[in-house]
């Protein structure tokens, strides 16, 4: 027997239309080089619907890729939406990449047009002849000065609207398994890999943004998004946040922890989310301003360290809101929020909790493998081993089936790359990246949990571990140390520090202090650069 329910397509029109109709009020506000613009989803939604005529006008294919090459602005959420309400493929380009692996994922995803921010056109023309299937590169003026070239190409995006009526109907996609948008692994070893994302995953994805122990977005908050919105869909915010109904704080260009902190207070934004390195950024600056509006700051994309959340909770009562996932996992996979089991817990235990990936979002099927069997393992928080996904927002494959099926499992999960230990609660606790563990002496130490206690340490900014070959253990950790300004540190002070706090065993071979952490297209601790750094080093023996 069959329901009896309506069929319809989980589409991306759907958040068009409901925001149209009914938050025309709400405000979206995007920082330029040419000053702060407000304006409102009314007069946005009449600009998309002019950009879904320009897309017609260019000639943009039925199921063309657009690709954009922006900053987080009210402009790149007009491209969200035009692109996939229209039938087309969003594809955001990650701005951050080097210039061959830009031109490789333009070129794989057969990009037609590129709309770029003119404060970006000095980074991606220089590439723009190698591009092979673009036709038009449309130009959003946002104020900077970069020369916009004369080149037959070029098109100028306020002149395409202004040129095209508004497209008068409904947006419709029938099939919503049709693709929606397309976004690239940063590609920490080979080629990136192109995920496809469908109209129905993007909004199950975004409903789940909504719920209560995820992000809990709702209509009367006010959301910045600072993970770029070219970084896995800006982690399903600006969908969600349209589909709620919030107002929208844009920091376009200025990504500096000064100019978004002020951003923060002036407009009380009561959400916001990005990787912790920005928010260890913002840090010495939270006793000047008031953040009294906010009620989460969604952290993710690399491990929350716990002093990072604790240094939050101490200076304006509000510890990150932790999350975990990839852009294979559209990217929202768990969620650390607060439950009842928490209740009575000490606060150092629930800074433990917090410091933990979280629980799955509704949908969202995890289990942890034996890497050797792939057997499956207890959920006791002692055993470590694969960490697995699988749910309707979970990638199944890559595009053109690049990257093989090495990453997914017989039985179709994703293999995640991560390892993990599960409490019996499902809280996910992230041990390591499988690539970044140190394998010593048949056993593994977790860069993460060292990085952590180093990270503890009051005149220590950032540190990163990195595993160095050993003729005897395999490999012994290696501490890269970047001390706080104006505070001294030695070797030997922080391994005493440590001693009390990690196995002995653990204890890094060597501390080496460095300028910065180089980190990666998305702001995350590069180990690939460092372990590249430190090729050949030599431990004390
Ligand atoms: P990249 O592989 O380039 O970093 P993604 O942005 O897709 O691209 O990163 C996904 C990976 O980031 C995860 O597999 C995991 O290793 C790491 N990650 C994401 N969120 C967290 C988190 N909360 N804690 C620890 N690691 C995380």
């Amino acid at each position: 027997m069959l329901g009896l329910m309506q069929d319809r397509p989980l589409s991306l029109p759907h958040v068009f239309h409901r925001a149209e109709r009914m938050f025309g009020h709400k405000r979206l506000i995007t920082a330029s080089p040419a000053g702060e613009r407000e304006t409102t989803v009314a007069e946005w939604a009449v600009r998309v619907r002019r950009l879904a005529t320009v897309l017609d006008d260019l000639g943009v294919s039925a199921d063309g890729r657009v690709g954009t090459f922006c900053w987080n602005t009210d402009r790149h959420l007009e491209l969200y939406l035009a692109a996939p309400c229209t039938g087309r493929v969003l594809h955001t380009l990650n701005i951050r990449l080097f210039p061959e692996q830009l031109v490789y994922v333009a070129n794989h995803a057969e990009d037609e047009v590129v709309f770029v921010d003119r404060s970006l056109l000095p980074v991606l023309w220089p590439v723009v002849d190698q591009l092979e299937t673009v036709r038009t590169i449309v130009v959003i003026d946002d104020g900077a000065d970069a020369e916009i070239p004369s080149d037959p190409r070029v098109r100028d995006y306020e002149e395409l609207l202004a040129a095209a009526e508004p497209f008068a109907g409904r947006f419709s996609v029938e099939d919503e398994n049709a693709a929606a948008a397309m976004c690239y692994t940063s590609g920490t070893t080979g080629n990136p890999k192109g995920v496809v994302y469908s109209h129905r995953s993007a909004v199950l994805h975004s409903m789940v943004t909504l719920t209560a122990d995820a992000f809990g977005l709702a209509e009367r908050d006010v959301v910045l998004p600072v993970v770029p919105m070219f970084h896995a869909n800006a982690w399903g915010i600006p969908y969600g946040a349209l589909l709620a109904g919030c107002d929208l704080v844009f920091p376009g260009p200025n990504m500096s922890p000064a100019a978004i902190a002020s951003q923060l207070e002036r407009h009380r934004v009561t959400v916001t989310g990005g990787v912790p390195t920005i928010w260890m950024g913002m840090r010495p600056l939270l006793a000047d301003h008031d953040l009294s509006a906010l009620r989460a700051i969604i952290c993710g994309g690399s491990a929350v360290p716990r002093a990072l959340s604790e240094a939050y909770r101490e200076a304006i009562g509000l510890p990150m809101l932790h999350a975990w996932g990839m852009t294979e996992t559209s990217p929202i996979a768990t969620v650390s929020t607060p439950r009842s089991h928490h209740a009575g817990w000490t606060e150092d235990q629930r800074a433990d909790a917090r410091a933990r990936q979280g629980q799955a979002v509704p949908f969202v099927e995890l289990r942890i493998a034996d890497p050797d069997t792939g057997e499956e393992m207890p959920w006791d928080d002692e055993a470590s081993g694969e960490l697995q996904a699988a749910g309707p927002w979970i990638a199944a494959e890559y595009y053109r089936g690049e990257g093989g099926g090495a990453q997914f499992t017989a039985d179709g999960w994703l293999k995640t790359g991560d390892v993990a230990a599960v409490d019996r609660w499902g809280f996910v606790r992230l041990v390591d990246r499988t690539k970044d563990l140190v394998k010593s002496g048949g056993e593994w130490i977790s860069s993460v949990d060292l990085e952590n206690e180093i990270m503890a340490h009051p005149a220590v900014a950032e540190a990163a571990v990195i595993a160095i070959p050993h003729e005897k253990w395999t490999e012994r950790p290696l501490a890269c140390v970047v001390v706080k300004p104006g505070e001294s540190l030695t070797a030997d002070e922080l391994l005493e520090f440590l001693a009390p706090r990690v196995a002995k065993w653990w204890l890094p071979d060597a501390v080496e202090f460095i300028d910065e952490v180089p980190k990666t297209s998305v702001g995350k601790f590069s180990k690939k650069t460092l372990r590249e750094k430190f090729d050949g080093y030599s431990l004390p023996s």
